[in-house]
């Protein structure tokens, strides 16, 4: 599997590291919900296992270091979109 860097070009995944789901939002603290731990739980420990479309964040951990929100289908594993995460809001 390869991955277009929108800054290096097309290189392995070996250059590349995976942390999870670029769709993930950290709730929003306040004192009064009484489901803010049940939110927070969720938030850290529990993942979707989609098949089909999957918006994944991804670091170019040995090429220009670039967090990259990359689309892709988890049951083929074609990549159809790889954008810079902090054009997407996502990570600097
Ligand atoms: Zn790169």
């Amino acid at each position: 599997m390869r991955i277009k860097c929108p800054h290096c070009g097309e290189r392995s995944l070996d250059e590349f590291s995976y942390y999870g789901d670029a769709t993930l939002r950290r709730p929003e603290v306040n004192d009064q919900d009484a489901n803010l731990l049940a939110k927070f739980t969720d938030y850290v420990y529990l993942r979707d296992n989609p098949a089909g479309q999957h918006q994944e964040l991804w670091q170019h951990q040995f090429g220009c270091r670039a967090w990259l929100v990359v689309t892709r289908d988890t049951n083929s594993h074609l990549m159809t979109e790889v954008t810079a995460a902090a054009q997407k809001g996502e990570a600097a």
